[in-house]
């Protein structure tokens, strides 16, 4: 494993580029490597609590269609794992960094994370791809209820006050399309992107793949940043780090 590590003299070259100051429009996409040393499971690829041996279905619209209440029986533990959770080094790290950003300077963080771990860590213009394992809204799509903060872990699906249906976490199940105006938020800050960088995701799956064609046809400069390498290499990143990173991102972006 250690051969793979990115050494010590590149990184500090990175760092001194990262940290020029002269970036316009940065985009930062995280994925679960991100929340790992957090002490939170992945959901997908190896290993993933959702490939584990039991799990005949992966959640998705159909499941919470038939069947509410077995929706909630799964995603309650993680709403309760989510919660006990803190912020690690890479997550405070990011939060610093926008928050010492020079003026003039554009900063998006798009999540694939539904641990609601950015925020507390107290980044800001944050974009949560899939939802928030923190929030309930009504299933109904023609409900006018918002979505709301909720860190109850229920047992059976609850009613919505407002029209009678059922509840449901606001997090994007498998088989569903990305909220609107998430993708929304995505494909405009990438629009103007030049420095885009990509952490504890796989570079070479969706979304990573289609955010990075995106910056680059953008002309920015790209980055993964993860502990395994990308198989195959994604041809529009310009640079991959490897290692944890809750250590790389306190090299490359601390103070
Ligand atoms: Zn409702």
């Amino acid at each position: 494993m250690s051969d793979l590590l990115t050494s010590d003299a590149e990184l500090q070259e990175l760092r001194t580029r990262l940290q020029a100051g002269s970036w316009r429009h940065v985009v930062i996409l995280t994925g679960a490597g991100i929340s790992v040393a957090s002490g939170l499971p992945t959901y997908r690829g190896p290993g993933g609590l959702w490939t584990r041996p039991g799990m005949e279905e992966v959640p998705n619209a159909a499941m919470f269609a038939r069947e509410p209440s077995r929706l909630w029986s799964l995603f309650s533990p993680l709403r309760g794992h989510a919660r006990a959770a803190n912020p690690n080094a890479a997550h405070l790290a990011l939060a610093a960094w926008e928050a010492r950003r020079p003026e003039g300077q554009s900063f998006t963080l798009l999540t694939q994370n539904v641990d609601g771990l950015h925020l507390r860590a107290g980044s800001r213009d944050v974009v949560e791809l899939h939802g928030s394992l923190l929030r309930t809204r009504c299933g109904s799509p023609d409900c006018t209820l918002s979505a709301f903060e909720d860190l109850s872990e229920h047992a059976q699906a609850p009613a919505c006050g407002r029209c009678g249906q059922p509840l449901r976490p606001d997090i994007t199940l498998f088989d569903e399309p990305l909220p609107v105006d998430a993708e929304w938020a995505a494909k405009k800050a990438l629009r103007e992107c030049d420095l885009f960088l990509a952490i504890g995701t796989s570079g070479t799956v969706a979304p990573a793949a289609n955010f990075v064609r995106g910056a680059r046809y953008a002309g920015a400069w790209t980055l993964l940043v993860n502990l395994t390498p990308m198989q195959p290499r994604h041809p529009d990143f310009d640079v991959e780090i490897l290692g944890r990173a809750e250590h790389l991102l306190s090299v490359l972006l601390g103070e």
